[in-house]
């Protein structure tokens, strides 16, 4: 049986790639950084993967050098999925940067020193859109600049993204393996344990109405089941290796997910937009609207091509995404 390192195990979709991993079959290693967090795996895939016996939780911290070589020995294969995604913008850039980038570093380095045959990263459209001032459809040959004006997180996952591939290219042929990097756009939809991940906290803010209108913010939405998904068959297609891959499903602007959402009943889902200038003013206070701050009134769309050559599955829908998610966040209580 092959056994697969995922990193981050008790993150949103860090939980999909174990879920999927155990129920092929597959023998499954994860990564926490805290003790804390194992229990808490261990009951998620008790109740929703077919073999959760086939799991082995061990801690291993992007900042710290310790546990990586542990971690990664005897795996055929590892998904990096570990990375800190949060919406508010640090004091400090490096509070993201530092782990990210070293942290990716570590994990690519253990996979040399343990003679991995391939590695898949979770990047993120963050690496590919952001910082731009022209608006186009973004594809795989993209990068964002990192220039100023770009998000610490989105810096952060444009200068892991970039380290790695500079990685694996200077490898000698004795220890080459094969990369291939996902970049999903806001990533939606079930949670396996009570931690709800980033992106979902956007559809408690919609769905509570703690808004009273949407900034006008226009992003790309797919499905966490499509983005383990992805991670899984590029792990073992070689027609993905050396490859970015965009994952989305459509763009939306958020008034119209919003408008979704109340449709199916959410009716405290507002349905109007918000000038750019109060979501302006309303940062001052609400400090993770200030990741979104430069994206207010620009339309951010990429070329999904490459994925649906590749992958043989239609997604779940954005809208069918959102709605199952947050009926299980009423479900938790999360959205009243
Ligand atoms: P989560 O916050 O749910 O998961 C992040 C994971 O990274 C957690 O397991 C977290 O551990 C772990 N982590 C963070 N910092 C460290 C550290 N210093 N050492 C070890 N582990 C660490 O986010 P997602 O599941 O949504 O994100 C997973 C990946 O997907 C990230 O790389 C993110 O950039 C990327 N991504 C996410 C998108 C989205 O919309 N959700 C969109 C595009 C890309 P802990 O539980 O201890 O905090």
């Amino acid at each position: 049986m092959e056994k697969v390192l995922v990193t981050g195990g008790s993150g949103f979709i860090g939980l999909h790639c174990i879920q999927q991993l155990l129920d092929q079959g597959y023998e499954v290693r994860c990564t926490v950084r805290s003790e804390s967090k194992k229990q808490e795996i261990v009951d998620s895939m008790t109740t929703h993967s077919l073999n959760p016996h086939n799991l082995e939780i061990v801690m291993a911290d992007l900042l710290k050098d310790e546990g990586w070589d542990e971690a990664v020995s005897g795996c055929e294969y590892v998904l990096h999925v570990a990375s800190p995604f949060i919406l508010e913008v640090p004091s400090d850039e490096n509070i993201l940067i530092k782990p990210a980038l070293e942290g990716t570093l570590r994990v690519l380095n253990a996979c040399k020193n343990n003679k991995v045959k391939k590695v898949v990263l979770t990047s993120s459209v963050a690496a590919i859109a952001y910082g731009h001032k022209d608006q186009k459809v973004f594809d795989e040959n993209d990068w964002s600049d990192t220039g100023p004006g770009i998000t610490p997180y989105a810096k952060s996952k444009t200068l892991a993204e970039k380290a790695a591939w500079d990685f694996v290219n200077q490898l000698s042929d004795e220890d080459k393996f094969d990369l291939t990097v996902i970049n999903p756009v806001a990533v939606t939809g079930p949670m396996l344990t009570s931690d709800i991940g980033t992106s979902n906290e956007m559809l408690v803010k919609l769905a509570s109405g703690s808004m009273p209108a949407c900034p006008k913010i226009h992003m790309g939405f797919v499905d966490v089941r499509d983005v383990a998904k992805a991670h899984i068959f590029s792990m073992k297609s070689e027609k993905t290796n050396g490859e970015r891959i965009i994952l989305s499903d459509k763009e939306m602007f958020f008034v119209e997910i919003s408008r979704v959402l109340n449709e199916a009943g959410f009716k405290k889902a507002p349905t109007r937009e918000m000038p750019n200038i109060l979501v302006k003013l309303m940062a001052l206070f609400m400090k993770e609207l200030g990741g979104i701050l430069g994206s207010l009134g620009r339309q951010s769309t990429t070329d999904k091509s490459k994925a649906k050559n590749l992958f043989d599955w239609e997604y779940v829908s954005a809208e069918d995404s959102a709605i199952e998610a947050t009926k299980q966040l009423v479900s938790m209580g999360l959205v009243k």
